[in-house]
């Protein structure tokens, strides 16, 4: 038992709630993270699949608890979403995720495209605008090389300020992602109205190739899909050659997965990109 007295302590009890208790932890600990240094990014080349050249990154959310070690992007996002806490993380990550790409660029490595998850709180967002225009200020980070990438949700949730929005942002040469296509319920009449760059098959369609009949139909159409509106196209969680080989005989040009790279440190990133 806990001991009285000793600050919050007293409050913990048996009957408390243990999720209740878990998730208050949780959420203390996180709103504490970015100060103590415990958040880093990770970089998962994005490839030509023809050629397996790395032609992009995305920047993937670590976070290093000192006692608990890693704690997954799945844990802890949800959270953060709910409490508003992704607000500064995500600034965190827009910021840093632009000074490593323009740390590449100025050591002399190859141009790549970074790659930002952006989530719903974020989008809604009043500021987010000057957030990225200073975020690339700051870095020198030239717009091009800087993806933003969204789910069909979060873009449907208010459909218009998205379509603004998007819009300021292809003015500035910054491009626009659909994370996860396919797995949402977005209208596909609403979809050719967003000047969008990019659509990523979600993984769970890849996953099937090339035996599930339905995985393959999907991806086909996808893929048809971005093409009749000019789209580029990156399919997640490719960890197979002959997913590959599929994803190629489809027409869909890019890839992201295990087959690959794991998501890596940005030192190991930069000496792949390097070797590439
Ligand atoms: P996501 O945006 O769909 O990111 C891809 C996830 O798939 C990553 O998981 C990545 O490690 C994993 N992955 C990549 N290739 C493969 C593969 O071949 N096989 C399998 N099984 N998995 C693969 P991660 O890093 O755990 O991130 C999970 C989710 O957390 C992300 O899904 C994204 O929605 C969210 N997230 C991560 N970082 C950020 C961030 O900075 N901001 C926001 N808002 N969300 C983030
Ligand atoms: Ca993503
Ligand atoms: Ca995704
Ligand atoms: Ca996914």
């Amino acid at each position: 038992a806990k001991r009285a007295g000793r600050g919050s302590c007293q409050f913990f009890s048996a009957d408390m709630n243990a999720p209740f208790a878990a998730r208050l932890w949780l959420e203390n600990q996180l709103s504490q993270a970015l100060e103590r240094g415990e958040l880093h990014l990770a970089y998962q080349p994005q490839v030509e699949l023809r050629s397996g050249r790395i032609v992009g990154a995305e920047a993937l959310l670590r976070w290093t608890h000192p006692q608990r070690g890693a704690i997954a992007p799945a844990d802890f996002i949800p959270l953060a979403e709910e409490t508003g806490l992704i607000l500064p993380i995500g600034e965190w990550v827009l910021r840093e995720a632009c000074r490593q790409a323009a740390t590449w660029r100025a050591a002399g490595l190859p141009p790549l495209m970074m790659a930002v998850n952006l989530s719903a709180r974020q989008l809604r967002s009043a500021n987010l605008l000057e957030r990225i225009d200073a975020a690339l200020q700051a870095s020198g980070l030239p717009p091009e090389q800087l993806e933003l990438e969204l789910t069909e949700t979060s873009l449907m949730d208010d459909a218009e300020a998205a379509r603004e929005l998007l819009g300021a942002l292809r003015a500035r040469g910054i491009g626009v992602a659909i994370d996860d296509f396919g797995t949402g319920y977005s209208s596909l009449a609403y979809l050719k109205r967003f000047p969008l760059a990019r659509l990523k098959i979600d993984r769970s369609f890849v996953c099937g190739l090339p035996d599930d009949g339905n995985d393959v139909a999907i991806t086909r159409a996808i893929v048809a899909l971005a093409h009749s509106l000019g789209l580029e196209l990156i399919a997640e969680g490719v960890e197979s050659a002959a997913q590959r080989e599929w994803l190629l005989a489809l027409g869909c040009g890019g890839g992201q997965g295990y087959l690959f790279a794991r998501p890596l440190s940005a030192e190991a990133f930069a000496h792949r990109l390097a070797a590439d």
